[in-house]
């Protein structure tokens, strides 16, 4: 994870003086910035323009007319330097350092102990939006989506909340059933209420569920994950990731993903990695239940779609009998996500009419896959776990009857950043175990339909150095 260079914090101020030192259109918008606070104003300003005094005006700020001097800094809780002239500006901000007070210096960052944010005000409640200096501009792109989505109101609710707390602390018990009590007051009728401007109703349906029984029943979701690209996970999967008080999840479940949960959800990593199994399907059962059944409300994060060589079966059984309910929340299965990268259908009028999901895993033997008179039909074939037996893959659909031009498309990391698209025929096919630097899943696409593939980027399956040896 990319990390930032300052920390993100509310500075109190109510009550107390923040210094503005400046005369033109900088200090006066520092004016107004610290105007949506309760701060008392000092402005410094040797020939204040009409701009600042209007604002000082309005916002009841005190004017002194006069050049920056230290006693200014008396007693005050943030500075700004605004004079727009450097020489003066890096005094102020020498002095603030001195004095101890932290110091912002308008349009240069080097001399700033602090930045200031683009600012959605819903007071009591902000949202304070900042790129590190990196794209001001942004920010305030940032700011004016972020506006959009926030109802005026919501400072309302935000009010009412904070009313709340101390009836709901000597009402309902600390934890899990105070934070769903929570939780059901922003997103039901209470919020709905408060935010059509029904103040007094909102407070009356808040009290109405303060005594309502507690709920504090466990429940699983058994959640897809998607293949890996954040913005492929569902909006229903995003909304019980925030609800859970639990993230149990896969190997295979990128960081970015399992981030997306609530910070102070328990992360339980059941890592599951081809030949290194460190908690057992058996294992993991246990865990859904044992959590759900201390009344936690647990999501099982898994790569793709849960029901796709996901083995839910057995961690589903398990839920039922412990009488644990339990949803699935489905998710972008690999195959998708594969055949969108290599922008390959996966039917085709006339060509292929059916899609055969495969594991390459369970290969042993001599025996025929059920699916290998299916893909010589017609299907297209998407097999998972195939890489590392790809060369038995290939061989088998070969003994099926498949010609060795089928067309097939190898797509490893599908969807992620670090995505490789492969392409060639069942002829290359088993080069792909071969490959050292191919080591991310890989989901392989088999089939005539793939002949329509628009694959731009593909690199081929046989690496060239190895073409080159094997023609020589
Ligand atoms: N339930 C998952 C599949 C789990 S089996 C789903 O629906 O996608 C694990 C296999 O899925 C891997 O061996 C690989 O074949 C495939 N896979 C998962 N994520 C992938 C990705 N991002 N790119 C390519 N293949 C992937």
């Amino acid at each position: 994870m990319a990390r930032l260079t300052a920390f993100p914090a509310f500075h109190k101020v109510s009550g107390r003086t923040v210094l503005i030192v400046g005369s033109g259109a900088a200090a006066a918008a520092k004016a107004r910035l610290l105007g949506e606070t309760d701060a008392r104003l000092r402005i410094v300003a040797e020939a204040p323009g009409d701009e600042l005094l209007g604002d000082a005006a309005r916002l009841g700020a005190e004017v002194l007319h006069a050049r920056f001097d230290v006693a200014h800094l008396d007693d005050v809780a943030l500075a700004f330097a605004a004079t727009e002239d450097e020489t003066e500006d890096r005094r102020i901000a020498d002095a603030a350092r001195l004095a101890r007070v932290p110091v912002n210096v308008v349009d240069r960052p080097e001399l700033c102990d602090f930045t200031t944010p683009a600012l959605v005000n819903r007071a009591p409640l902000a949202v304070a939006i900042g790129t590190d200096g990196a794209a001001p501009v942004l920010a305030r792109h940032v700011r004016a989506r972020v506006e959009a989505m926030l109802s005026p109101e919501l400072g309302r609710l935000t009010s009412l909340a904070e009313s709340l707390r101390g009836a709901v602390a000597d009402m309902i018990p600390h934890g899990e059933a105070r934070r769903r009590f929570w939780a059901k007051l922003f997103d039901g009728p209470v919020a709905a209420r408060a935010l059509s401007g029904d103040v007094a109703g909102a407070r009356a349906e808040a009290v109405r569920m303060m005594s309502a029984e507690p709920d504090v029943a466990g429940f699983v979701w058994l959640v897809g994950a998607g293949p890996g690209a954040t913005d492929l996970l569902t909006l229903r999967a995003q909304r019980v990731l925030q609800e859970a008080d639990v993230i149990v999840h896969d190997a295979l479940v990128p960081p970015d993903l399992i981030a997306m949960g609530r910070r102070d959800a328990h992360r339980i990593s059941v890592g599951k990695r081809k030949g290194r199994h460190e908690v057992t399907q058996g294992e993991i059962g246990e865990i859904l239940v044992r959590e759900a059944k201390a009344g936690r409300r647990v999501v099982r994060l898994k790569g793709g779609d849960p029901m796709v060589f996901g083995r839910v079966g057995e961690e589903m059984a398990a839920l039922s009998a412990a009488g644990v309910p339990h949803e699935i929340v489905p998710g972008v299965t690999a195959a998708f996500a594969a055949a969108a990268s290599a922008k390959a259908p996966l039917t085709l009028r006339g060509l292929s009419s059916s899609l055969v999901f495969a594991t390459g895993h369970d290969l042993d033997g001599r025996t025929l896959p059920d699916w290998a008179g299916l893909a010589l039909g017609g299907a297209t074939v998407a097999v998972y776990m195939g890489r590392t037996v790809a060369g038995a893959v290939a061989e088998r659909l070969v003994e099926a009857g498949l010609s060795l031009d089928t067309p097939v498309a190898a797509v490893e990391n599908a969807s992620r950043a670090d995505e490789t698209i492969f392409a060639g025929t069942l002829r290359d096919l088993p080069a792909l175990a071969d490959r050292g630097d191919v080591t991310g899943p890989v989901l392989i696409l088999i089939g005539r339909a793939l002949a329509e593939a628009e694959q731009v980027d593909a690199a081929p399956i046989v690496p060239e150095t190895a073409r080159r040896t094997s023609a020589a």
